[in-house]
């Protein structure tokens, strides 16, 4: 059986919308002389994880850079191949789609782009970047200028007429933002993954991009995956968190509940991390010393072990399990 949130086998409850069991991304890295030289050439990005995603829910993937959530994410949109286990949406497995539930799965799941300047092409006007889905998904050409306009007005966008025209280059950060987010909503999608969508951004326009995607998914009532290393932002939007560490789930659990009362020493070093409310601190540095470990060669037993000032003898033998503590889960030999 599978222990998620929910306590139930996985896909077991009908409000569940996606349902993850023990899902495994491992990457071949370093080629033939990492190997001559002992070095595993495996990297397990996603190694094991369980969750189920109900309707409407809002869940962070929270984490340092390298511990698997933008792997996560790719894997929940099937846009890199499992190594291992099954994610299933809507009661669909998503490794033996047809073409036909693929085309569908597409338009009801979308990913928001970290970076958008990278993620739209700069040769295409706005018109022409919210053209091509729509046409990909054989929209007819007479009712594509109304839904693009109503998607520019979906993300805020004033005077959207005026941006139809416009390219990439002679709008701002903030707007290029707004531009990606509706290119990933416009065929009405049910689930979304936004990947840091507000880290390439200036500091001053994040707060209004945070407010359109908050704005956008309460009114539609998507359900979304907020994929961030910083947990300020995950708690502004998302009811629940879910934290990652080397590829496998730390604490999952009430977003209120972790900010409050971490419980994985893990989560206790990213909360004493976030910096004070009205104050210039910016963020401190994660009180657990270096960073985290070669991922091709993480510690045994409990991959945080070698940061984590809890660590004990039963650390080192033993991968901790998840474990539900109150309503939430915690992998960690200490409960
Ligand atoms: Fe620390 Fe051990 Fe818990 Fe891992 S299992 S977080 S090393 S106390």
């Amino acid at each position: 059986m599978t222990m998620t949130m929910s306590g139930t086998m996985s896909g077991g409850k009908t409000d569940v919308l996606i349902s993850v069991s023990e899902a495994k991304l491992h990457y071949k890295v370093g080629g033939a002389l990492a190997a001559m030289r002992g070095k595993s050439t495996v990297v397990k990005a996603v190694d094991g994880v369980s969750f189920d995603i109900r309707h409407g829910e809002s869940i962070g993937l929270l984490g340092e850079s390298g511990c698997g959530k933008t792997s996560m994410g790719r894997l929940l949109l099937k846009l890199e191949p499992m190594t291992g286990g099954s994610v299933h949406f809507d009661g669909y497995d998503l490794s033996t789609l047809t073409k036909a539930q693929l085309r569908d799965f597409r338009s009801r799941a979308q990913l928001i782009f970290q970076n958008p300047f990278d993620a739209i092409n700069p040769r295409f006007s706005i018109r022409a970047t919210l053209a091509e889905p729509l046409e990909n998904a054989g929209i007819a050409k007479s009712e594509r200028e109304g839904l693009i306009i109503k998607a520019l007005e979906l993300v805020k966008l004033p005077h959207p007429l005026s941006f139809l025209d416009r390219y990439p280059h002679q709008l701002s950060g903030g707007q290029l933002q707004r531009v990606v987010m509706a290119r990933a909503l416009i065929l009405q999608p049910q689930f979304v993954v936004a990947d840091e969508p507000v880290s390439m951004l200036d500091v001053s326009v994040r707060a209004g991009v945070l407010n359109v995607f908050r704005d956008v998914r309460d009114r539609l009532g998507l359900t979304a995956i907020y994929i961030s290393h910083d947990l300020a932002l995950v708690r502004y939007v998302c009811e629940r968190t879910i934290v990652m560490y080397l590829g496998r789930v730390m604490e999952d659990g009430r977003t209120e509940d972790i900010v409050r009362e971490p419980l994985h020493p893990y989560t206790k070093a990213l909360v004493a991390a976030v910096p004070v409310p009205h104050t210039d601190q910016s963020h401190a540095p994660l009180p657990i010393g270096r960073g985290a470990p070669d991922p091709r060669n993480p510690p045994s037993g409990c991959v945080f072990r070698d940061r984590c000032p809890a660590a004990h003898e039963r650390c080192a033998a033993e991968v901790p399990q998840p474990k539900h503590v109150g309503d939430r889960l915690v992998a960690c030999h200490l409960y």
